[in-house]
């Protein structure tokens, strides 16, 4: 690949990178905090979601420090003030190419291209598809997501939502304050999500569950119309009105352009040591990206957190 080093607008090719971060989720700002503190003026570049999964969540309860929640994008840029207040640089543009083959590393990126010695990869996870006929063509059309970004357009309406574990009860919670009626759809009878959810969402009279049930085609054609479904112990199957359908059945790591690069696991999620260290020495791995087990957002900023000491400690020890 023909690489040619981003200019400073002189013209000038830009000065090496000490540490460059992937990624603006809590791993990688927390990444930044540390590495702009240990006086490596990191830059950030956003990605393609700026601030992952938090910035779309409407209230967070879970993470230590704020006993009333937090809102998610309130979360996200309490954040990036902290890591810009101690010299980390967020780029509001996405890697498109990685070569880390050639030291420093070679990132070219929608704003330009970059050399860093070091890397922190902590590009997240994207919402994971059902794969079945109507759901890309009505994607924006009454398939979502995310509910915060679009739980608004369903005031009123007849929604239904996909999965069992934590956010499809969380977000089917939230759903409620707009739409009529939310259908919980899950195919076992046991949910994953944890039993405060599960005693919350119980207790929401808009709330009705539907078990052991799979979706196997989303039906409209401007719109949501309705869903076929099947009973996966009766093989009954049945069409389902609804006007919105919420997909949440977990994510996959954003890894794509890591592949062939750096050692992933079956799953796809990047593999690290316990020192956050992927297969190539100078490049490190935080959050949802190298997370298959906990993924949530304080795991994730401790792994940004110990990813960025790692990187320090990597560099300091080989001269740089
Ligand atoms: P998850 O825990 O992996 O649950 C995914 C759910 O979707 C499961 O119930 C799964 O069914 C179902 N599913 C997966 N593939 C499916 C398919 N093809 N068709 C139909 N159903 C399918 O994912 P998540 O709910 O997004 O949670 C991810 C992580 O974030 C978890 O660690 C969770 O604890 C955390 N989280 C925490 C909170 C909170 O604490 N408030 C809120 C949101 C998320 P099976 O159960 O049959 O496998």
């Amino acid at each position: 690949m023909q690489f040619s080093m981003s200019t400073m607008g002189d013209g000038k090719p830009a000065p090496d990178r000490d540490i460059i971060i992937l990624g603006t989720g809590p791993a990688g700002l927390a990444a930044a905090v540390y590495a702009a503190r240990a006086e490596r003026k990191p830059l950030v570049l956003a990605g393609a979601d700026p601030g992952g999964q938090v910035a779309l969540t409407d209230t967070i309860e879970n993470f230590p420090g704020f006993p009333d929640g937090v809102k998610g994008m309130d979360l996200f840029s309490l954040f990036q003030k902290q890591a810009e207040k101690f010299g980390a640089q967020v780029d509001f543009s996405s890697a498109t190419a990685v070569d880390l083959a050639a030291r420093p590393f070679r990132i070219t990126a929608d704003s330009g291209e970059y050399r860093t010695r070091a890397l922190i990869v902590a590009t997240g996870a994207s919402p994971r598809r059902l794969g079945i006929p109507g759901e890309d063509a009505l994607r924006g059309k009454g398939v979502s997501y995310c509910a915060t970004c679009d739980g608004a357009f369903f005031r009123g309406k007849n929604v239904m939502v996909v999965g069992g574990g934590d956010s499809a009860l969380e977000e089917g919670i939230f759903l409620t304050r707009y739409a009529s009626q939310v259908t919980i759809i899950h195919r076992r009878n046991e949910f994953r999500a944890g039993k405060l959810l599960r005693q919350r969402a119980d207790q929401n009279p808009k709330i009705r569950f539907l078990l052991e049930t799979v979706v196997e085609e989303i039906r409209g054609t401007d719109g949501v119309q309705g869903l076929a479904v099947r009973n996966v112990s009766t093989a009954k199957a049945e069409v389902l009105p609804a006007e919105g359908v919420f997909i949440f059945i977990g994510h996959d790591p954003t890894t794509s352009l890591f592949r062939g690069k750096l050692d992933l696991d079956e799953k796809g999620y990047l593999r690290v040591d316990e020192r956050m260290r992927t297969s190539v020495p100078g490049v490190f791995a935080a959050g949802e990206a190298a997370d298959p087990t906990f993924r949530q957002i304080a795991t994730s900023a401790g792994m940004g957190v110990a990813a960025a000491i790692s990187a320090e400690r990597w560099l300091a020890e080989n001269g740089m």
